[in-house]
């Protein structure tokens, strides 16, 4: 008998692990993949870290959290600043003083705010949606250009039916610092996120390839208290309907050459390109391998976002009213479970980013873990 099942080898899994163990506790760790470390796995091919599920880029104000992952891995500088193609025109991302001025043409800080305020105006009271709050934060030009395509790629949805708070994460500057977080700590942890989680779960016994749900019973009866981190809807077999999830798919491709974009992030932000982004994995790194030598080749992926059917990997749960009403149903269900624990993006359907998700990890393990 294990003191924990834990559903899920992602970060939230892992976490909750690696404290359950470091109390002495058992633990047994399941994953229908065939990898640990959820979406934040990466592969080393051609010397290359590459991020299977796409762009992990770790970034945290909390000190906690900071201080507790980095016992996993060392992390590296690496500072994410991504670049925006809209129909071959650059722009610097997050909003800061070279987007404007490219944009523009404004030179000073004032000139930004006076063309940012004079574009603001179209926006009287409190935002009501994406569109509303992107065209306050930045005028409707850089709405157009910058905003709008993208995320209508990547949400499958009109900006007007939208939540205002998913543009809220983008900083708005009016300085030269294209450092995309306001974080106090940023990085990659070298050797790859999988070795870090490999890392957080010694002690731990793991079963991959294995489906929950296809053995719950014998699953269940072999663990006092299960930690469920995958979709909340999928738990109750669907009972009430199911939660909308927008899904990934990547296009991987190497390239024989040692420089493609020359930045790891470039977002394409027209409505024509059908990919949202395309990431070129060895500049996580600065394009070395793990001895300090330049890797000759290239690995890229294009990311095409789709709305998410059974099958599919749920990437991002869709944050509007109506799924807001239906998660909080599901969410009633789960607190009626008894020794069960939901947790983690899926779990809480909730988008997290990976440092919330550890300090929740965190949180719920030092209040269940005695
Ligand atoms: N966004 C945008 N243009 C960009 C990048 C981001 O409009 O070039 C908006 C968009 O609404 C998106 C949100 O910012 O949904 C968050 O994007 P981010 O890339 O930070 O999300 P991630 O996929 O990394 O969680």
């Amino acid at each position: 008998m294990y003191d924990y099942l834990i559903v899920g080898a992602g970060l939230y899994g892992a976490v909750f692990a690696q404290q359950a163990i470091a109390a002495g506790k058992s633990v047994l760790v399941i994953d229908k993949r065939p990898h640990i470390a959820g979406n934040v796995y990466t592969e080393e091919i051609e010397k290359i870290h590459v991020h299977k599920y796409g762009a992990h880029i770790f970034h945290t104000n909390l000190k906690h959290v900071w201080d507790y992952i980095t016992q996993f891995a060392e992390f590296n500088r690496f500072t994410n600043s991504p670049v925006a193609n809209y129909h071959g025109e650059l722009y610097s991302l997050p909003f800061n003083m070279y987007t404007f001025n490219k944009m523009w043409g404004v030179v000073t800080p004032q000139e930004a705010a006076d063309k940012i305020a004079e574009q603001r105006k179209e926006i009287t009271g409190e935002p009501k949606n994406l569109e509303e709050q992107a065209i306050s934060l930045v005028g409707r030009d850089i709405y157009e250009k910058l905003i709008k395509g993208y995320t209508e790629k990547q949400w499958g949805r009109d900006c007007k039916d939208l939540p205002a708070f998913i543009i809220k994460r983008l900083p708005v500057r009016l300085t030269f610092d294209n450092n995309y977080f306001n974080a106090l700590y940023q990085g990659i942890p070298i050797g790859g996120y999988t070795r870090m989680v490999e890392n957080m779960l010694k002690g731990a016994e793991i079963r991959l390839n294995t489906d929950y749900f296809a053995h719950k019973t014998e699953l269940d009866a072999l663990a006092e208290t299960v930690i469920y981190t995958g979709a909340i809807d999928a738990y109750f077999d669907f009972r009430f309907g199911t939660l909308e999830y927008r899904s990934v798919k990547f296009e991987n491709e190497t390239l024989d050459s040692p420089n493609f974009q020359g930045n790891a992030a470039v977002n394409y932000t027209d409505r024509e390109t059908p990919w949202t982004r395309i990431i070129e994995h060895k500049w996580f790194e600065f394009g070395k391998d793990a001895d300090g030598n330049d890797i000759p080749k290239t690995i890229i992926s294009r990311e095409y976002s789709s709305e998410w059917k059974p099958g599919d990997e749920p990437y991002y749960p869709v944050n509007d009213e109506k799924n807001g009403a239906l998660y909080a149903k599901y969410q009633e269900l789960a607190q009626q479970e008894a020794n069960v624990i939901f947790g983690g993006r899926l779990g809480e359907y909730k988008y997290y980013d990976m440092d919330a998700v550890i300090a929740a990890a965190l949180k719920k393990a030092k209040k269940e873990v005695i």
